[in-house]
């Protein structure tokens, strides 16, 4: 497969040419929402019955640690959805690292608090100001105080790439109208499987971008496009999802896809509405295959910050450690 990176109006007129928009979920406003199927029910995962497994806990249509709280399915029995969360999500979290705390990503249990791996230097939020912890003799970022300037030298924690893919992949088939699932059953059983290394299609592409400021994505945008016919070049299905600082774009793995064997099929990156209509806050992308299953560890990440206002609450002479307290304005990972 083979990914341009060319104009806005060329990624424009691909997902115009190639694709309709099959579901178009926009997360405005606290108001829980329940996707529902009616009748009997049966888990769009593992096909079990009601009375097979259980319907007790709330399925979150895409995970809470992105910030959804209000988007609910009745269609994901508890199993899976345990299964969801102990081998999928934390590598999605892991994936983004430390940037959900800088860019005030609410999680389930609030905004993430990062902790070097020795824990002697910490960042956490609180009251939406954002308190960093660290060693007076070995701090965690550096610091230009003429501009407002901080930047943190990070490592992301383990993360399994193909696993982060997954957990994206799972969001998508969550969304999708139950009349599309016929394609996705081999997809589904995948999700399901603890071994990350049985590989269902390659390569896995992921788009991902970056928009600096604070909180560019408001709310929760998620779309699934669907070719427009079988004949064009491209994949099947694609998976969209915008929110707070990021973006990622995922092809929704399927046999539909065994078509584009041997041929070129092209990916565009659709443009965020940043990209189409913000001058002040740059837009970075990075597009990887996700199809690895070994771990990757000790990632290094760099992220910049600029802030207003700094407060240094225990500045003891004497302390080795160090506190500070920065209100923000803006940020951007370099
Ligand atoms: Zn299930």
């Amino acid at each position: 497969m083979k990914t341009n990176n060319t104009t806005i109006e060329d990624r424009i007129q691909y997902f115009e040419k190639n694709y309709n928009i099959l579901v178009d979920v926009n997360l405005v406003g606290d108001k829980s929402h329940t996707i529902r199927i009616d009748g009997l029910r049966k888990c769009r995962f593992c096909e079990r019955n009601e009375g097979e497994v259980t319907f007790k806990k709330e399925a979150h249509a895409f995970s809470e640690l992105i910030g959804n709280r209000t988007l609910l399915t009745n269609y994901e029995c508890d199993s899976c959805n345990e299964h969801f969360s102990k081998y999928l999500e934390n590598h999605l979290a892991n994936y983004l690292g430390p940037a959900r705390t800088f860019t005030l990503t609410k999680g389930k249990t609030g905004v993430p608090s990062y902790k070097t791996a020795d824990e002697s230097s910490r960042v956490d939020v609180k009251s939406g100001e954002i308190v960093v912890q660290t060693m007076a003799d070995q701090p965690m970022f550096v610091e230009d105080e003429k501009n407002k300037l901080i930047t943190f030298h990070a490592t992301k924690p383990t993360y399994v790439p193909v696993a982060v893919y997954k957990t994206l992949v799972k969001m998508a088939l969550s969304i999708l109208p139950e009349n599309e699932m016929d394609a996705f059953k081999t997809t589904a059983k995948w999700l399901l499987s603890t071994d990350h290394s049985k590989v269902f299609m390659r390569p896995c592409p992921m788009n991902f971008s970056f928009t600096n400021g604070l909180k560019p994505h408001p709310f929760i945008k998620a779309m699934v496009f669907k070719v427009k016919d079988l004949s064009l070049d491209v994949p099947f299905m694609q998976f969209f999802i915008a929110f707070d600082n990021f973006t990622f774009q995922i092809t929704i793995p399927t046999e539909q896809d065994l078509r584009l064997q041997g041929k070129t099929a092209t990916i565009q990156a659709f443009p965020s509405i940043h990209e189409v209509s913000d001058t002040e806050n740059e837009t970075k992308h990075a597009l990887a295959d996700m199809s690895d299953w070994n771990p990757v560890k000790g990632s290094k990440v760099e992220v910049q910050l600029a802030y207003e206002k700094k407060r240094c609450p225990n500045s003891n002479p004497g302390a080795t450690a160090h506190n500070s307290r920065y209100v923000m304005r803006h940020f951007c990972p370099s």
